[in-house]
């Protein structure tokens, strides 16, 4: 009979929520075991356009983790074209970050560890639970168990809580391509797909830029065609053929019920990515600090406290996206919000829409509305 080893919390998925989970949980309680279950060995790559938001470095910086950020320089400029040509540009109040995944990841588990959290390399395949105890694989034993293991997550599986449904899952391709002279600025450029979908340019550093394309409500593409979107949109970037990967996204408009007994899901396993920009470190670093809170403040029945903490960071921007996600089903909508865009405190409310927790505002709304009355009598949106 194996042995049963017991914790204060298990973890599955060492990504960012995983990492934001356990370290939190160790920085509040010195005194918990925090069992960090990974199946990749660090560092290790993960397909992302590696963007971390304003939002996203805040909540670094509440985690004690800004620290994953050093050496990346800061990008405040953001230029984004719509599908109809419109073109808005403009610099955030904060900047955000982009440092590869590799990197990031691989920092923010070193700091779990540094903060006393056990990292072992398991491959979780089962999940069990009684009304005391979670169980995962017959060996490791918690009170409560934070399934962070992404978009694929096993733990959501085994929790018999079904996928996304059909229009809540988005592809993205990323590839990492030469900088040759790229702008210091974010650069989103989005295209007609019968939904939200763009080609994206990030700069990493003086060399690199990482370059991609994500259908954002739907799946139905081909590996060749993103390919091809990709360079359609961008021009000829060259990416390096061995980092061209796709991935799913499981958008926050499908999110399931974020628990389940005393298991707690974060991150992409709770579908918390955003559906209008494919968007997840964020809602990933948040809702795995959310979860570990959940755990330490009403150990008993966590789930309910992690539902409404959540509800409370993220409840109207999850409507306000849902809603904005639907209606970028017709093109003239990102028109509309690119147009209005071009008022810098319009697209501070905007990128804060797209890329963090913001909401939608009445100054957004009209200038939605007008976009719509143009579009209704055939005017042109510039
Ligand atoms: C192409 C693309 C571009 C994107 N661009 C951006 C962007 O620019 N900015 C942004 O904020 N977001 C972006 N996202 C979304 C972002 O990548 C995710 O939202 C984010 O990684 C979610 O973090 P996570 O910790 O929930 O999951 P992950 O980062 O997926 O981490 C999950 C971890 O769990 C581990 N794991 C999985 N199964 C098991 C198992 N059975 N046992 C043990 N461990 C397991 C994995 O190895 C992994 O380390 C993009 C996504 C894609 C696909």
């Amino acid at each position: 009979v194996r042995r049963l080893h017991r914790h204060s919390l298990v973890v599955v998925g060492a990504g960012p929520a995983g990492a934001a989970a356990a370290l939190h949980f160790r920085r509040c309680r010195p005194d918990a075991s925090v069992l960090l279950l990974e199946k990749a060995a660090f560092p290790r790559d993960k397909v992302c356009g590696d963007a971390i938001s304003p939002d996203g470095v805040g909540e670094l910086e509440r985690l004690g983790a800004r620290s994953v950020v050093d050496g990346y320089p800061p990008i405040a400029r953001m230029r984004v074209r719509s599908p109809g040509g419109v073109e808005a540009a403009g610099v955030a109040p904060e900047p955000g970050y982009v440092v590869p995944r590799q990197v990031l990841d691989a920092r923010l588990a070193d700091l779990a560890v540094a903060a006393g959290a056990e990292l072992r390399r398991v491959k979780v395949r089962t999940v069990e639970q009684d009304g005391h105890a979670v169980r995962i694989d017959e060996r490791f034993e918690a009170p409560a168990l934070v399934g962070a293991d992404g978009a694929n997550s096993v733990v959501r599986r085994q929790l018999g809580v079904r996928p996304n449904p059909a229009g809540h899952v988005g592809i993205a391709l990323r590839g990492y391509a030469p900088r040759n002279g790229q702008d210091p600025e974010l650069y989103l450029r989005w295209v007609a797909a019968g939904g939200p979908a763009y080609a994206w340019a990030f700069p990493v550093d003086d060399r690199v830029r990482n370059v991609g394309f994500g259908l954002l409500t739907s799946t139905t593409v081909t590996r060749d065609l993103l390919e091809q979107e990709v360079h359609r949109n961008l021009g000829p970037v060259a990416p390096d053929a061995a980092t061209l990967r796709a991935h799913h996204l499981p958008m926050s408009s499908g999110r399931p019920c974020p628990y389940h007994g005393r298991v707690l899901l974060a991150g992409d396993a709770a579908a918390l990515v955003n559906p209008l920009t494919g968007e997840g470190i964020f809602y990933a670093l948040l809702s795995g600090r959310l979860a570990a809170q959940a755990v330490l403040d009403a150990p008993h029945d966590p789930g309910p406290y992690y539902t409404a903490l959540l509800h409370d960071a993220l409840g109207r921007h999850f409507r306000h996206t849902g809603l904005l996600a639907r209606m970028a089903a017709w093109p003239w909508t990102i028109d509309s919000v690119v147009t209005a865009a071009r008022d810098p405190a319009v697209l501070q409310t905007v990128g804060e829409l797209a890329f963090g927790k913001g909401v939608l505002t009445p100054r957004v709304v009209a200038h939605i509305t007008a976009g719509w009355l143009r579009h209704r009598w055939g005017l042109s949106a510039r």
